[in-house]
């Protein structure tokens, strides 16, 4: 696999000042680990490095300059658990929802945006909004197609004396609203540090049983008449495109008893109209940052039924 001879190179490059390597030797022992044991790339690949600076007697930070990841454009990034090295900009810091998180925000460099946690427990400096920043080691993290960025204890920051030109990611797309799929309307998310999945008969598929949070989305189908794109509102662009707020859907469940009335609400109000909707996409989701609703194409039975109904 030329993907491993690859790495190999990269780690005997990275440990050319404290270790004669070769490369067939340490893609070897890649090889073995992926191959033989079925361990993903990258974990191969830390445990490997993990070795040889356990030989060398080092610590991760003592490689210095270029941890020797691979480099992928913020927006590019599209595999869990890979060791990166970024220059980016801090576009924007938000509040961290838990104690544990130090740091959460979006990073961009010319591709384009995506998230980064830096967690308490790596003791790192904060990162300050609008400066730009060489990263090494950074660790890609996946959720439901969403991929973001975790700062570790492993990782370098150092300041850099550039600006950088963040590029838009954002996706424009529009359509009939033809479907508003199960899991959205009000739910609930765990609520475990870091977590949000969203509860399943009150079950995480991470964490068990919990006391779930509230929360609104629209799980949304927009259908151009030539392909269909799915399209999440997160509780904000709920909240507008529906005038229903989550103190409101959470007062009508609780009159009917029954969350599931809330979507169906949201389902009588929105279905068949059109939008035209732009944000980041996330796997196979564009998420929702702003909306119009467009007069579009009128279908002329939806109409008389909407006529009739008046
Ligand atoms: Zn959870």
């Amino acid at each position: 696999m030329t993907d491993l001879h690859t790495h190999a190179e990269d780690i005997v490059a990275q440990f050319s000042d404290h270790l004669d390597l070769s490369v067939d030797e340490v893609e070897e022992r890649l090889d073995n680990l992926v191959n033989e044991y079925r361990v993903p790339v990258d974990e191969a690949r830390r445990s490997v490095v993990n070795s040889y600076l356990d030989e060398a007697g080092l610590e991760r930070d003592a490689l210095g300059g270029g941890g020797g990841n691979a480099s992928v454009g913020l927006a590019e990034i599209d595999q869990d658990e890979q060791w990166l090295d970024v220059t980016a900009k801090v576009v924007e810091l938000w509040e961290p929802r838990s104690d544990s998180v130090a740091q959460v925000g979006l990073l961009g460099d010319e591709t384009g945006t995506t998230k980064f946690v830096a967690f308490e427990t790596s003791d790192l400096p904060e990162l300050e909004d609008g400066a730009v920043y060489r990263l090494e080691n950074l660790v890609t993290d996946e959720y439901q197609g969403n991929f973001s960025v975790k700062l570790n204890r492993t990782t370098t920051i150092t300041e850099v004396d550039e600006d950088i030109e963040v590029g838009d990611d954002a996706e424009t797309v529009e359509g009939a609203l033809v479907d508003i799929q199960s899991g959205s309307g009000l739910i609930k998310r765990c609520p475990e540090d870091d977590c949000t999945r969203v509860l399943q008969n009150g079950r995480c598929s991470e964490h068990g049983s919990v006391e779930g949070e509230f929360d609104l989305r629209i799980k949304g189908v927009l259908d151009d008449g030539e392909q269909v794109h799915e399209v999440i509102f997160d509780r904000e662009a709920t909240e507008s495109l529906t005038g229903m707020t989550l103190e409101d859907a959470k007062d009508m469940a609780m009159d009917a008893l029954d969350t599931t009335v809330v979507a169906d609400e949201m389902r009588a109000d929105t279905l068949g109209r059109y939008y035209r909707v732009s944000g980041p996409q996330f796997g196979r989701y564009v998420l929702v940052d702003e909306f119009e609703r467009l007069t579009g194409p009128v279908d002329a039975e939806a109409a008389l039924i909407e006529a009739r109904s008046i």
